[in-house]
């Protein structure tokens, strides 16, 4: 049978094309059925390339994706893909950017992972251009390359203010042109074993609220982060957690979960755009921010272990944007965390905007042809979403809930998880970065690591051709039964309404600044709410249906909101994406451990500590060779 680009199906039994009454699917016998090597789920930038990798490796490959085709967060992605391809600065080389990240993720970044990273994201990024993609070029014709904060060389290639969309075009029209099966609008919500190995992965279409079943020995989890648990959030409908959640209900790990970064700069007002991102391109190409006194204030927060680096003067700093061979760089572009505390600090000491932001000014810096034609979304973005036109007036940002450097655990090399058969990769996945990531740091990793998770997929379902795990009916019909339960439920609880109170905890007790108290009180708080999801009640039918959509997120969002908080109280120290008020700085001793989740019976989140890997002698010596 040949599935779908198109995704009206689904509903259809298989092999008769009779449209299937809900109580066949709920009974088990008139699953839509699908067999494959390989299933993808998530279509970003990951998931893409993943598939594509699987594919070329010849496996038989789906995507299945709960937004459209092209939708993905991934889409979007701003300011840039970074690579070490040298081409603005020639010294630029893998082994600064290993550096960089590591020296950004504050040196909890798993190291094998940064290393790959660095070492092949130039080639990844090569490749998409000779898949089509049109990077913005520099004078004599290579790949452009901009600043970004906490990266030695300017090393982001880019398209205008639009890279992930270029790159999702890209990968897109790739995987379509190899004929790659994808399933969109489709949600997975269980994914099945067969003694201890994935043996198959379960979910429903959107559209019409049918389930379908995909036998398959690997799933590759490609389904981006968690931002939607926070009020205030750079990120899109599509990020609840699911990967993060089916991957702990698999038997799977997760890492680093209590490291969250706050992007300094998302919009402030209108309230109905607060969160949204401001690219840190703004800065990079010279903006700068200043609270409501006119202050530039980011000369005040250099930390100690940025200093050597950092210019500490309003000249030098200037001077750096036409001069960049002194490598001291201006402090607005210090790492995310660094810039999002010091707004933070700004805007508690009554030093912030009108609308509780700072201010972030490249009108008095910039011309307003180079603003246009540099950063054409952000003009247009503030002109159409608050009636400012930042070639004249400064914007009003503050910092808003964007990455989760958190996420699956995998083996660097091949993206696998402890669960046989199940991989993660992109977002999803926790350890290349550390306690923070730097900017354009996602797009390659998306790039990198998403090729090695889909090509180690593809081997392993051909290693296990003769022996392919199975799943059982009951397996599904229990699968059916939980994806039903809302509309059966007795209770009175609105999805909406917990969704609102879960944001509100996280966004006020596991936020920016956290402290033991509150922490301890988000989780008391969380497991009320979960307990309180017992009773969730949607109404209506499985035809498109967001409030029973929601329900079903829900339980993902709980469950990865649990973790983060646990994550967070348990670390008492100040670090990357995860900021103390009782435990101020960094400590060694924290510095050398993984926090790792699982998940025991009754859906309990369990915790354990685990030493970092350790660092080879000759990655170490780069660190000394350029302090
Ligand atoms: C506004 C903004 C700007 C950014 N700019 C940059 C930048 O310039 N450079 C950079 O490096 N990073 C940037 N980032 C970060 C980067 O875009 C993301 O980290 C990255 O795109 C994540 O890619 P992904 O492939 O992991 O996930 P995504 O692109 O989010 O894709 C996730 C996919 O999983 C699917 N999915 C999720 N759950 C399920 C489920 N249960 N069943 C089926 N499908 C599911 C979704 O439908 C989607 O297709 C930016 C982020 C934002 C929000």
């Amino acid at each position: 049978m040949s599935p779908p680009m198109s995704q009206t199906p689904s509903g259809r039994h298989p092999m008769t094309g009779n449209l299937m009454t809900d109580e066949a699917a709920v009974e088990g016998h008139g699953f839509e059925e699908h067999e494959y090597d390989v299933v993808v789920v998530g279509a970003g930038g990951a998931g893409l390339r993943a598939a594509i990798a699987a594919n070329d490796a010849g496996a038989r490959t789906a995507i299945v994706c709960k937004s459209l085709l092209g939708k993905a967060h991934t889409v979007m992605a701003e300011g840039g893909i970074a690579a070490a391809m040298g081409n603005v600065y020639a010294d630029d080389n893998w082994q600064v950017h290993f550096r960089d990240t590591m020296r950004g993720g504050k040196m909890l970044n798993n190291w094998r992972m940064a290393q790959l990273h660095a070492q092949e994201a130039p080639e990844r990024v090569l490749e998409l251009e000779e898949w089509g993609a049109l990077f913005d070029r520099t004078g004599d014709g290579l790949i452009s390359q901009r600043d970004f904060g906490g990266h030695r060389f300017a090393r982001l290639a880019h398209v205008g203010d639009r890279t992930g969309l270029e790159m999702i075009r890209t990968l897109q029209q790739r995987a379509v042109a190899l004929g790659i099966d994808v399933f969109m609008e489709c949600t997975i919500t269980e994914v099945f074993k067969d003694s201890g190995r994935v043996s198959g992965a379960f979910g429903y279409w959107r559209d019409t609220g049918r389930f379908i079943v995909f036998k398959t020995p690997s799933v590759v989890l490609a389904t981006g982060g968690i931002g939607k648990s926070y009020q205030i959030t750079s990120n899109s409908w599509e990020y609840t957690g699911d990967g993060h959640a089916l991957a702990l209900r698999t038997g799977a790990s997760l890492i680093n979960m209590e490291f969250v970064q706050f992007h300094p700069t998302g919009m402030v007002w209108p309230p109905s755009v607060r969160g949204i991102l401001v690219t840190e391109s703004v800065r990079g190409d010279g903006g700068v921010l200043r609270n409501s006194e006119g202050n530039r204030f980011m000369f005040d927060y250099i930390p100690e272990y940025f200093k050597a680096e950092t210019a500490d003067t309003e000249d030098e700093a200037d001077r750096w944007y036409d001069d960049k061979t002194n490598n001291r760089r201006p402090p607005e572009l210090l790492p995310r965390d660094e810039v999002a505390r010091a707004i933070n600090t700004e805007i508690k000491a009554d030093r912030g905007s009108p609308h509780g932001g700072v201010f972030l000014d490249i009108a008095s810096r910039r011309d307003a042809e180079f603003i246009q034609r540099r950063l054409p979304s952000m003009y247009h973005q503030f002109k159409e979403l608050a009636d400012v036109d930042i070639t004249a007036e400064p914007m009003e940002i503050g910092p808003t809930c964007h990455y989760v450097m958190g996420g699956v655990e995998v083996d660097a090399d091949t993206g696998a998880s402890r669960v046989e058969g199940l991989y993660a990769a992109g977002e999803v996945a926790g350890g290349m970065h550390g306690s923070n990531r730097l900017g354009g740091n996602s797009l390659s990793d998306l790039l990198v690591f998403g090729r090695r998770a889909g090509l180690n997929a593809a081997y392993y379902a051909e290693r296990s051709r003769a022996r392919r795990p199975k799943f059982t009916d009951a397996q599904v019909k229990a699968a059916s039964v939980d994806a039903v339960a809302p509309f059966s439920a007795e209770g009175e609880e609105n999805p909406y309404t917990i969704q609102h109170d879960l944001q509100d905890i996280m966004q006020r007790l596991v936020g920016i600044i956290r402290k033991s108290e509150e922490l301890a009180e988000s989780l008391v708080e969380i497991r009320a709410l979960k307990e309180r999801a017992k009773n969730l009640a949607v109404e209506g039918n499985r035809q498109y249906n967001p409030g029973w959509h929601l329900a079903l997120d829900l339980a993902n969002m709980l469950v990865v909101s649990e973790c983060i908080a646990k994550a967070a109280l348990e670390r008492q120290e100040s670090r990357g994406g995860h900021t103390r008020d009782d435990f101020p700085g960094p400590d060694p001793m924290w510095g050398g451990l993984n926090l790792v989740l699982t998940l025991a019976g009754d859906d309990q989140v369990e915790l354990k500590h685990q030493p970092l890997p350790v660092l080879p002698d000759e990655l170490q010596r780069l660190f000394e060779a350029q302090q």
